[in-house]
C-alpha cells in the first residue's frame, strides 16, 4: 500500500521509493530507504502536508509526495528490515595534515540543518550570527578567526545540509568548500538526540576521507531523555575524535578547541574508516581513479552498467542500495554504542504540537499570535516611546537654552539632527519588542511549524512551506530574507518568492505605521497593526497568483522538511537577537538616517529668505516637493508627504525622520511632539492616514533590498521590475483605500 493511504498514528515499514533522482536523494538523507520504520503522526490544517515519524524525529511530506512510497503494514520480520553491519574497526590509515601553515589552522563545521552549527559558531567566536529553530536560517558561510594556545584557529560556518550530494544549492557550498578549501579539520556537528540520521552525513565525510570531529551537539537534551552513549567507542568506529557539547550555552567548546590543536599536531587522532559497500560497488571504487571513495561512489551512482548488476542482485538502485549500506554501517555503530533510554518519553514535545497544528485551531492560533505580538509591540511599546520622547524633548530644550537664536547652527541641530533622529529613534522600543517576538517564536521552533500549517496555502499560490521562511523572515528585513531564498531549489519558485517579499512589512515600516496608527487609531492600535501586516501579505499572495499565471507556471518543488522539537528559548539568545537589531537599528540612526535628516533640512533652508523682500519665498525642497505633488495629489498627499515618501527610498525610517523636519519646520518652540502635529495638520486626515499608510506598506522597502534582488537573480532586470511594479501596486491601492475611505468621512 502507499503511505500517504495510512492513518494518524498508523506505522508501517518502507518497501520501495519511486520519483526522480533528485526527490530519491532527499528522501534516502532524510532516513527513507526500506526496511524503515515509519509512522504517521497528524495531518496539516487542511489535510496536507502529513507530518510523519521517522528514525525519532518528525518530518512532514505532501500527500501526492507520500504517494510515491510503497509501504507494508506487516510486521518487521515478514519483509526485510533494515540491515546493520557492524563496521570493522580495521583502519585504512592515518591521514597526513598539512601542518606547513602552522600556528594557522582551518576548520569547517558541517552539519545538519538545525543541528546547532551557529550557536556553536557564536559561541566559539563571541560573535551573534543569527540563530533560530528551523533550517535555512544559515545560507552563506560566515568566517572568524580566534586564538587558542597560540594557534590562530578560522572557523567557518557553513549551511546546513542532510548530505553532500551536490543537489541543492546549500550542498553544493558545503562540497565546494571543502574540496576547494580543504579546512585542516571539519567539525561535524551533530544532534545527538537524533543520531541515526545525522550520521549519514558523517558517513559521507568518511568517504570523503577528510579528517574530522564529532562535536556531539544538543548534550544536554540527549542525557535528559536518559540516553547514554559510549563515546570512544562511537568515536573509534568513525575514525574520529568525538566531544560532547552544548553549543547554545557554551559547553564543550573549550573541549572542542582543544581536540583540534591536539589533532593538528597529531594527525593519528584521525584514522580513514572504510563503510563497506556490497561486492559489485566496491569493485567499481577499486578500479575507479577518483581522488576518493566519495567520488568513486558519484561516478558509481551514474554508471548504468553499474546498475544492472546491482538491480539484478538487491532488486534496488545504486543509490538506493548506497544509502543503504551507510544506514547500516550507522545502524552497527550506534549498536555498539548507544543505549536508548528505554523509559517512555514524556513527550511534552508530541503535545504542544497537537495543540498548535491543530485541525482546526491551528491557523486562528497562528492569527491570533501574530495580533498578540502586534499588540505588544503597539500597546506595551507605547510606555518606553513616551519616556525616549520626553528625552528627546527635554534634549532638545537644553540645547535650545544654550544655541544662538536663529541661526544656521541653531536650525541645523535642532531642526535637522534632534528633529530627524529624534523622531525615528523614538520607536527603538517598538522594534526591540517586535524582534523579542520574532525571536521567540523562532527559537521555539514555531516558525518551522507555521510553514507546516501554511503549506497548502501556499501551495495554492503557487509556493511552497520552505518559501514561508524567507516571508517570515520579511517581517525583520527584506534583505535577508531575499538571501535566504537561496535555500528553495526550484529556480522559478526562488524568483517567485523574492519578487513578493517586499510586500511583506518589514521592521522599518513599523515606525511610519506606529506614528501613524499613534495619531488616528491609537484606540485599535493592534487591531490596526495586524490589519495593515495582514494587508501587505494579502497584497503578496495576489502578486504571487498573477506572476504564477504569467511567469512561472510549473512548480514541484517536493516538501519534504524536518520539523525540528519544541525548544525553550535560552534568553540569551533571545536578549543577544534583540540587542543586536536594536544597535542595528540605532547605527542606521548614526548613519544614513542622520545624513538623510541634514540633507532634508538643507533642502528645507536654503535658499535663505532675504529680509525685507518681497518676493514670495520657496525653499529647495518645496521645489522639489511641488514637482512631486501632482502624482501624488490624487492619493491626498501634500508636497511634504510626498518629499517624505521620496527619501523613504533609501530606507523607510527616513519618511518619518523627513516628516520630522519637514512639519516641525524649524522652529524652536511649540509642539515638537510628531504625533501632535500631523493630527492638527490641515492635511492630514483619517483618509489620508488611511493612503499613506497603504503607500508606504506596498512600495519597496529600500534601495538595498533592490540591490538584494539584483544579485540573487542574476539580472537587474528583476531589480527594475521590482521598483516599477511596487510602486505602482502601493499607487494604485493609496489611490482605491483613499476614495474609499473619503466615502465614509
Ligand atoms: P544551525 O541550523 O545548525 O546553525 O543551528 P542553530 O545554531 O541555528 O540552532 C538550532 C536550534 O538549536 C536553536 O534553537 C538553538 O537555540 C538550539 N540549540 C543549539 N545548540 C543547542 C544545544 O546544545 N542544546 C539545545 N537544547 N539546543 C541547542
Ligand atoms: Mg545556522
Amino acid at each position: 500500500m502507499k503511505l500517504s493511504q495510512l492513518h494518524t498514528g498508523q506505522s508501517a515499514q518502507i518497501v520501495a521509493l519511486r520519483g526522480d533522482s533528485a526527490f530519491l536523494h532527499r528522501l534516502s538523507e532524510m532516513g527513507f530507504v526500506r526496511g524503515q520504520q515509519i509512522e504517521v503522526t497528524k495531518n496539516a490544517p487542511l489535510r496536507d502536508p502529513i507530518e510523519y515519524k521517522i528514525m525519532g524525529y518528525q518530518v512532514s511530506l505532501r500527500r501526492i509526495e507520500a504517494a510515491q512510497i510503497e509501504v507494508s503494514m506487516a510486521s518487521m520480520t515478514a519483509n526485510d528490515p533494515l540491515p546493520d553491519i557492524t563496521p570493522n574497526s580495521n583502519s585504512h590509515g592515518a591521514f597526513e595534515l598539512d601542518t606547513s601553515a602552522a600556528p594557522h589552522i582551518k576548520v569547517a563545521l558541517v552539519g545538519n540543518p538545525n543541528s546547532g552549527k551557529t550557536s556553536l559558531f557564536n559561541a566559539i567566536s563571541g560573535l551573534s550570527e543569527h540563530v533560530g529553530n528551523y533550517s535555512g536560517v544559515t545560507v552563506d558561510s560566515k568566517e572568524a578567526t580566534v586564538k587558542f594556545e597560540g594557534y590562530k584557529i578560522t572557523i567557518v560556518d557553513l549551511p546546513g545540509t542532510y548530505s553532500i550530494a551536490d543537489f541543492s544549492p546549500e550542498e553544493r557550498v558545503v562540497a565546494d568548500f571543502i574540496r576547494g578549501e580543504s579546512p585542516d579539520i571539519i567539525i561535524n556537528v551533530v544532534d545527538s538526540a537524533n543520531l541515526e540520521r545525522n550520521l549519514y552525513l558523517t558517513t559521507q565525510l568518511i568517504d570523503m576521507e577528510v579528517p574530522f570531529i564529532l562535536a556531539l551537539n544538543m548534550w544536554d537534551e540527549f542525557q535528559s531523555a536518559g540516553n547514554h552513549l559510549k563515546i570512544p567507542t562511537l568515536a573509534k568506529l568513525l575514525g574520529a575524535p568525538a566531544v560532547p557539547a552544548v553549543a547554545r550555552r557554551g559547553r564543550g567548546v573549550a573541549a572542542l578547541l582543544d581536540q583540534i590543536v591536539k589533532g593538528f599536531n597529531n594527525p593519528v587522532t584521525f584514522e580513514r574508516k572504510w563503510i563497506n559497500y556490497p561486492e559489485p560497488i566496491e569493485k567499481f571504487i577499486q578500479q575507479s581513479s577518483a581522488a576518493s571513495r566519495y567520488d568513486a561512489l558519484q561516478q558509481a551512482e551514474n554508471d548504468t552498467e553499474l546498475d544492472k548488476i546491482i538491480q539484478l542482485n538487491e532488486q534496488n538502485s545504486t543509490s538506493s542500495t548506497i544509502a543503504t549500506a551507510r544506514y547500516a554501517f550507522i545502524n552497527g555503530a550506534l549498536k555498539e554504542s548507544l543505549t536508548r533510554s528505554t523509559a517512555p518519553s514524556k513527550n511534552i514535545s508530541a503535545k504542544i504540537d497537537n495543540f498548535i497544528t491543530h485541525k482546526y485551531l491551528g491557523l486562528p492560533i497562528f492569527m491570533f499570535l501574530l495580533w498578540f505580538t502586534f499588540y505588544l509591540t503597539f500597546t506595551v511599546g507605547q510606555y518606553p516611546m513616551d519616556l525616549i520622547e520626553m528625552g528627546v524633548g527635554a534634549l532638545r530644550d537644553l540645547l535650545a537654552g544654550f544655541l544662538p537664536q536663529d541661526g544656521v547652527v541653531s536650525s541645523l541641530i535642532l531642526g535637522g539632527i534632534i528633529d530627524g533622529v529624534g523622531g525615528v529613534i523614538v520607536f527603538l522600543p517598538n522594534i526591540l519588542i517586535l524582534f523579542f517576538c520574532i525571536s521567540l517564536m523562532e527559537d521555539t521552533g514555531y516558525m518551522a511549524r507555521t510553514a507546516f500549517i501554511t503549506d497548502k496555502l501556499m501551495h495554492k499560490i503557487g509556493l511552497h512551506g520552505k518559501s514561508f521562511i524567507p516571508l517570515i523572515m520579511g517581517f525583520g528585513c527584506t534583505v535577508p530574507a531575499i538571501i535566504s531564498t537561496r535555500t528553495i531549489e526550484n529556480r522559478g519558485n526562488r524568483l517567485q518568492t523574492m519578487l513578493i517579499a517586499p510586500f511583506i512589512s518589514c521592521s522599518a515600516r513599523l515606525p511610519v505605521y506606529v506614528l501613524i496608527v499613534g495619531a488616528f487609531f491609537p484606540d485599535s492600535g493592534a487591531n490596526a497593526m495586524f490589519i495593515i501586516y495582514f494587508g501587505g501579505v494579502l497584497v503578496a499572495v495576489m502578486s504571487s497568483l498573477i506572476m504564477k499565471k504569467l511567469f512561472f507556471s510549473k512548480s514541484n518543488a517536493s516538501f519534504v522538511m524536518e520539523l525540528p522539537p519544541y525548544r525553550i528559548p535560552t534568553m540569551r539568545n533571545t536578549f543577544k537577537h534583540m540587542w543586536n537589531r536594536g544597535s542595528q537599528y540605532l547605527r542606521k540612526m548614526g548613519g544614513i538616517i542622520l545624513i538623510a535628516s541634514v540633507i532634508v533640512w538643507a533642502l528645507g533652508y536654503f535658499p535663505v529668505k532675504k529680509l525685507n523682500s518681497t518676493e514670495p519665498h520657496q525653499s529647495y525642497i518645496e521645489m522639489v516637493g511641488k514637482a512631486v505633488e501632482p502624482a501624488v495629489e490624487p492619493l491626498g498627499f501634500d508636497w511634504k508627504m510626498g518629499v517624505s515618501l521620496v527619501s523613504g527610498v533609501a530606507a523607510k525610517e527616513i519618511v518619518v525622520s523627513s516628516m520630522s523636519v519637514l512639519y516641525n519646520d524649524g522652529e524652536v518652540d511649540g509642539e515638537h511632539k510628531l504625533s501632535a502635529i500631523i493630527q492638527k495638520d490641515p492635511a492630514w486626515n483619517i483618509a489620508v492616514a488611511i493612503s499613506f499608510i497603504t503607500f508606504v506598506m506596498l512600495y519597496f522597502p529600500c534601495t538595498a533590498s533592490i540591490v538584494a534582488i539584483g544579485r540573487e537573480s542574476g539580472k537587474w532586470k528583476w531589480a527594475a521590475f521590482t521598483v516599477i511594479y511596487t510602486t505602482a501596486v502601493a499607487w494604485v491601492f493609496s489611490f482605491i483605500t483613499y476614495n474609499i475611505a473619503l466615502l465614509f468621512i
